[in-house]
């Protein structure tokens, strides 16, 4: 597996994730509990919260569909934070490293890894044999 440095942009991606969720962190029925931000190719940043309910959405779905509909369609770096879990970063689930996959395969996804430092790697190292779309 390829691991990534992370650079200060990186760390600024985690910091925006944290303040984005910081400000909406929904303390009465626990709706709003991560947060999350996206560095896209040309340098553009989205940030968003998760939103709870019977089929709710990660912070990283809720995200990418906000810089999606901002136009942005290359992305580099994706992060998702909770200020209780090791360094402050939550690995995407299962369904979220299919979206991530499926979107932009070689975005760098920021985890800790198994020494508890942060590190980057791709959607697609996060999801070996991954399901592949078939499109007709
Ligand atoms: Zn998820």
């Amino acid at each position: 597996m390829e691991k990534y440095e992370l650079t200060d942009i990186d760390r600024k991606l985690i910091a925006i994730a944290l303040e984005c969720l910081n400000q909406n962190f929904d303390d009465h029925v626990y709706n709003h509990t991560v947060g999350c931000a996206i560095l896209c190719k040309n340098g553009n940043i989205y940030k968003g919260v998760n939103c709870d309910g019977i089929h709710g959405s990660c912070a990283e779905f809720i995200t990418m569909g906000i810089a999606i509909s901002a136009g942005e369609r290359e992305f580099d770096t994706i992060v998702a934070v909770h200020d209780k879990h090791l360094n402050n970063v939550i690995p995407p689930c299962g369904n979220c490293r299919q979206m991530l996959y499926e979107y932009c395969p070689d975005i760098k996804v920021i985890v800790n890894d198994e020494n508890g430092n942060l590190i980057k790697v791709t959607a697609r190292e996060l999801l070996p044999f991954a399901y592949i779309p078939v499109i007709c």
